[in-house]
């Protein structure tokens, strides 16, 4: 027998139903996705019934904030860096691939100062003026950002803000202890500038986020701890009562993105 033959696979029922059943695989896996895309808002990537979009209100800040968010980040529904850009007026958004990036010439911005979180900055200048602040926020996982801190250090000015208490993030294990978000750094930030009104009101975003997460993974009893504890039933009652209502969203029009085609970035 022609050697070349002997090497040919060989076609048997066992390899074709191998065969088929891996193009059905791939076409339910692409049928799950879309049915997932449509059970989600697009813009808060949350279900329908969790949506938050309603509650997210853009704040005026006199700092420029930039977010660089980490590739792998970019998807991820418990991303506080997608708040950051949507609730911080004015803020832009900067997706981080380690081959896209070798200057800050593209984010740096004349006249303002760019500052960078980090551990072995310096302590923040007490005569800061906000006005003259650019602030880049690294977005990703730890293991992401501590990666992406490397390549970025040399881009501006490192500083180093002493954060202190326990993170109100509770969608990740990485969060507890003395990690905080993306949120929580720039909210720190604002906090020692003495921008309280700025402050308080992106807190209570990030709270409903965190809140709605929650709830949308079905940790109901960890969720209502987190409520417990939370500035949400005050400072948005409304959004919360109507995270609360029972039944379908979509007969709820109100708990609907204003405009679900709106871009994420
Ligand atoms: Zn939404």
């Amino acid at each position: 027998m022609d050697h070349r033959e002997a090497d040919r696979p060989c076609l048997t029922s066992a390899s074709l139903a191998k065969h088929f059943s891996r193009t059905f695989d791939s076409s339910s896996i692409e049928a799950r996705r879309q049915a997932k895309q449509a059970a989600h808002c697009p813009t808060c990537y949350l279900p329908w019934r969790w949506c938050i979009c309603p509650g997210v209100t853009p704040i005026p800040c006199p700092l420029q904030v930039d977010v660089l968010m980490h590739h792998r980040e970019m998807h991820r529904p418990s991303s506080t860096g997608h708040l950051i850009h949507r609730a911080v007026a004015g803020s832009r958004f900067h997706l981080w691939r380690r081959e896209r990036w070798s200057s800050a010439d593209e984010i740096r911005i004349p006249n303002k100062e760019l500052w960078i979180l980090h551990p072995s900055g310096r302590p923040m200048p007490l005569d800061a003026h906000p006005e003259r602040i650019h602030l880049l926020l690294l977005d990703g996982s730890w293991p992401e950002s501590t990666d992406m801190a490397r390549s970025v250090t040399s881009w501006g000015k490192l500083i180093n803000l002493p954060m202190t208490g326990q993170s109100r993030f509770w969608l990740r294990a990485q969060q507890e202890g003395d990690r905080f978000s993306t949120m929580e750094a720039l909210l720190f930030v604002l906090g020692a500038l003495g921008l309280e009104s700025i402050r308080q009101p992106l807190f209570a975003q990030f709270e409903l986020l965190v809140y709605a997460s929650l709830r949308s993974r079905g940790r109901k009893l960890k969720a209502l701890e987190f409520l417990a504890g939370s500035c949400l039933p005050h400072a948005m009652p409304e959004m919360v009562r109507m995270l609360h209502r029972d039944g379908d969203p979509q007969k709820y029009p109100s708990l609907r993105c204003a405009s679900p085609n709106a871009p994420t970035t």
